[in-house]
């Protein structure tokens, strides 16, 4: 493996924008992986392990060693009747396991189908899409300690799981690099297409029973038709959080704005679609500076041209202001921002 110095980020992140990492490393292997911690703790360097670059906000030139997970392999580790225990290298792309265990015939992850990145990078926010989360289907999740080194198993009770987050945003943020996912599926589980967008898909097609495999070509139709192509217009899927409010303050809002649309999401909590107040805001199609908010979709960010991370988190901060001045909403960016401007 060879540790390359100063190295150009834009290829590795889906948004293209430009920065250089201090050095970069590409780990095909579990040895890699140590030779790589290994020479960063000799020579004093932070450690920032990477995936697709799908969720990630380039803002300037960073200072550590970009460690890319590329590990490969699926292993069978048990099977008892229809359930079935498999260890995922980080480094597989996930859409491909998904795929991939739909056609093994197991139930469960079709509704994750498309979304961009590593099996090692699917813990970090808990993915989520279309009613389903990663969460139930994580049996186990390794990794190797940056600072030492060591191994580490964390069961999906010590992930702390929830919306969009798990404990690697939290407590054990930086300090750890997935090496492997243990997933649980079941050819057996129940078929999850209960949301909205989903379920009238595969009405419109007549499909009254789907199986695991309808349900994965029914979300790969609706995200190629609604969300922009990464290769195409550079962006990292939602840039902000939907926010979960009181069930108080989404009534007192709902009083002036009888149209925003609003979940239960339990605990007293309501999860407001951030793309509906930004729109409401006139954020929708507006490009500025080379940065702009997709035309079609206002919850995605996209780099017009500019390439440069500060611009994009600038339209960021802005939109963020003015959904607070209107809502009193405070938007949280879901991708992790790294450079020089954090
Ligand atoms: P990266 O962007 O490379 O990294 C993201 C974070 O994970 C970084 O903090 C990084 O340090 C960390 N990380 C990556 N690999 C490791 C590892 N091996 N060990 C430790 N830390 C690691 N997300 C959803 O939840 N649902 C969606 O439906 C969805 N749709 C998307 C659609 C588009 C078009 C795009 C561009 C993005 C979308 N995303 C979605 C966001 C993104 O795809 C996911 O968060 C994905 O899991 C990121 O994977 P990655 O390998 O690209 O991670
Ligand atoms: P959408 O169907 O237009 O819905 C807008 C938002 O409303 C979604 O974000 C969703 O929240 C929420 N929502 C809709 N129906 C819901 C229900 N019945 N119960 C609870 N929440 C509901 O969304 P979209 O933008 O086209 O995305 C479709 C799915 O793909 C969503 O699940 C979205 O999260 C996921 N996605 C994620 C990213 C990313 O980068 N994180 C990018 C693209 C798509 P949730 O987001 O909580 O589901």
């Amino acid at each position: 493996m060879q540790i390359e110095p100063n190295a150009d980020l834009s290829t590795l992140n889906t948004l293209a924008l430009s920065g250089r990492a201090r050095a970069f490393a590409r780990a095909a292997d579990a040895g890699d992986i140590d030779t790589a911690l290994d020479f960063a703790r000799a020579q004093g360097l932070a450690v920032l392990p990477w995936g697709g670059g799908s969720n990630i906000v380039v803002a300037g030139d960073v200072d550590a060693l970009v460690l890319q997970v590329a590990t490969r392999g699926r292993q069978l580790l048990s099977s008892t009747g229809d359930t079935v225990l498999l260890r995922i290298e980080a480094g597989e792309n996930w859409h491909d396991l998904v795929r991939w265990t739909v056609e093994q015939g197991y139930s469960g992850l079709a509704n994750l189908a498309l979304i961009p990145g590593t099996v090692g990078a699917a813990p970090i926010q808990n993915i989520g899409a279309y009613g389903v989360e990663l969460e139930p289907f994580v049996d186990a999740v390794h990794g190797r300690r940056i600072d030492s080194g060591e191994p580490i198993r964390l069961s999906a009770r010590d992930c702390a799981f929830g919306y969009r987050d798990s404990i690697f945003k939290g407590e054990l943020r930086d300090t750890v690099v997935i090496t492997a996912v243990d997933l649980r599926l079941s050819a057996s589980a129940a078929v999850e297409c209960s949301y909205p967008g989903l379920a009238a898909r595969l009405t419109e097609q007549g499909i009254a029973r789907p199986a695991p495999r309808d349900v994965f070509d029914a979300v790969v139709a609706i995200r190629r038709a609604r969300l922009p192509d990464p290769a195409k217009e550079p962006n990292a899927g939602s840039f902000f959080k939907n926010p979960l409010v009181s069930a108080g303050q989404a009534e007192v809002l709902q009083r002036t704005e009888p149209e925003m649309p609003s979940f239960a999401a339990g605990q007293g909590l309501v999860k407001i679609p951030a793309a509906w107040l930004i729109e409401r805001c006139g954020w929708k199609g507006l490009v500025r500076d080379g940065v702009g908010v997709h035309p079609a979709h206002s919850l995605v960010l996209v780099n017009c041209g500019a390439n440069i991370g500060e611009r994009l988190l600038q339209l960021a901060a802005d939109i963020r202001a003015s959904v607070q001045a209107r809502f009193a909403i405070d938007l949280e960016i879901e991708p992790r921002i790294y450079g020089a401007a954090t």
